[in-house]
């Protein structure tokens, strides 16, 4: 036992009298090399036997780069209410074994579980346990290519670790670290830091009232009760078509019931889903088109979020031929520009929306008829300001305000006495339908107010969606 010296002498004896296990001795005597950790149980233990047997120091030099670990979540748990021997209400602090004891030490601590890591730096260190996460991960079959192995320990570790042991060392040695060696993710759970925030309140006098330091020996290992295999969020982007009059952006369910069979967000993501091998999706998009407007021109940008994807490497061809299925499988809809993103890189889609302009078609019918000169007109409106009132129709969702919104310009197209098309470029956010027909006055001026009649819309296409993102491909 190289690293350790003879000031440690006193700390391993007393450890190990306590119960407490060879690595866990090893990292409150600040043993930084990783590869005595990497020792069997059992030869830790004898090494610790040598060690207080002669105490005489070798030099250790040899260290090992191992393979990395699988990616993996560990959820330990400590599986039973601890024992009342656990609490000592005597508060009886346990003596400082004297010198020479080492036999002792030994045998209450051989076969024992650790009283202060419960057991996790002897089972779950052992070559058994990794291969045991290593079969999770090759069965789960994750594509990666880094990760994060993280340990979530049982919170009363916070108690036998973090609070009575510093009290120990203040005492028995000076300068001893108490940062683990073992890099353990702790996922902070409300339980631990309910119980962090209730050992941060304890005096130290009170605390050593109610429990004994070193901590007793706890009954039982923990167990391992869970072997978690999560990939990090993969973002797709791209933009869409919408050629139906007759489907959603999203699923269209009112009160549980489906209204239409399927939607844009549903076309797409069933085949991202299968071929991601993802546990679920996120769409969103720059803006949305009512369920019968169609969206033509380059088409709408949108994402979507793949939550915990098996596959994440795809090469752009591989892109391709995704993007090719999604247009195969369906006429209502065209996907073109499908490219993976950053997560960062979402939110040029959706900055500056209210500054962006969207072009429109809209079939537009009035009651009296008209000729061309009666329309002519509506081409030389420039930045026309319209004040909105929260449409009649949306009045259920979204409050009551009045906006202003701008129609940059207008272009006419005469097709017979009470039928004409128009198109606009408008800024974001105007409801065209709305502008047509009026809204019973709540859109002030409307197409119909301008022409002294009542027109209603019959139809209306979005020719253009002016967000420069995702970046256009090659074909
Ligand atoms: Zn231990």
């Amino acid at each position: 036992m190289s690293s350790l010296t003879e000031k440690d002498r006193p700390i391993v004896q007393l450890l190990l009298s306590t119960g407490t296990c060879p690595r866990c001795v090893l990292r409150f005597c600040c043993v930084g090399s990783q590869l005595l950790y990497r020792h069997p149980h059992q030869d830790l233990m004898k090494d610790l036997q040598e060690f207080l047997k002669n105490s005489q120091e070798k030099e250790d030099t040899v260290c090992l780069d191992a393979a990395d670990p699988p990616c993996k979540r560990i959820r330990l748990e400590h599986s039973r209410e601890e024992g009342a021997d656990d609490l000592n209400l005597n508060g009886a602090v346990p003596q400082l074994p004297s010198a020479g004891r080492g036999n002792t030490a030994m045998e209450s601590s051989a076969g024992k579980v650790c009283n202060v890591c419960l057991g996790i730096l002897q089972e779950f260190c052992e070559a058994d346990f990794v291969k045991k996460v290593c079969q999770k991960v090759n069965s789960a079959d994750y594509q990666f290519t880094s990760f994060v192995f993280s340990v979530s320990l049982p919170p009363q570790l916070s108690v036998r670790e973090s609070h009575s042991l510093p009290r120990l060392f203040q005492t028995s040695k000076e300068q001893t670290g108490l940062d683990s060696f073992f890099n353990f993710t702790v996922q902070s759970v409300f339980t631990r830091m309910a119980v962090i925030k209730a050992l941060e309140r304890i005096k130290e006098e009170d605390f050593l009232k109610h429990f004994p330091c070193p901590p007793s020996s706890p009954k039982n290992l923990c167990d391992a009760l869970e072997i978690q295999c999560n990939n990090g969020a993969v973002f797709v982007a791209g933009r869409y078509n919408k050629y139906s009059r007759n489907l959603p952006q999203t699923p269209w369910i009112i009160d549980g019931e489906r209204k239409l069979e399927s939607s844009v967000e549903e076309l797409i993501s069933e085949h991202l889903m299968a071929e991601f091998k993802a546990d679920s999706f996120n769409f969103s998009s720059s803006g949305r088109e009512d369920v019968d407007v169609r969206t033509l021109g380059n088409g709408r940008p949108f994402a979507m979020e793949l939550v915990n994807p098996h596959r994440i490497h795809f090469t752009a061809e591989e892109m391709k031929r995704l993007q090719q299925a999604i247009n195969d499988s369906s006429d209502k809809i065209q996907v073109r520009d499908l490219q993976l993103v950053t997560r960062e890189a979402i939110g040029r889609m959706k900055e500056g929306e209210e500054e962006k302009t969207k072009t429109y078609s809209a079939l537009i019918w009035t009651d009296k008829e008209i000729q061309r000169e009666d329309i002519a007109f509506l081409d030389d409106i420039k930045e026309l300001k319209l004040d909105q009132k929260t449409p009649l129709r949306v009045l259920h969702r979204r409050p009551l305000a009045v906006r202003c919104r701008l129609i940059h310009t207008m272009k006419s197209e005469y097709i017979d006495e009470h039928h004409f098309r128009l198109h606009l470029k408008t800024q974001a956010g105007t409801y065209i339908k709305e502008f047509v027909h009026g809204d019973f006055g709540r859109t002030k001026p409307n197409i119909g107010s301008l022409l002294n009649r009542t027109a209603d819309i019959l139809e209306l296409d979005v020719e253009s969606v002016d967000v420069d993102w995702p970046p256009t491909l090659a074909d």
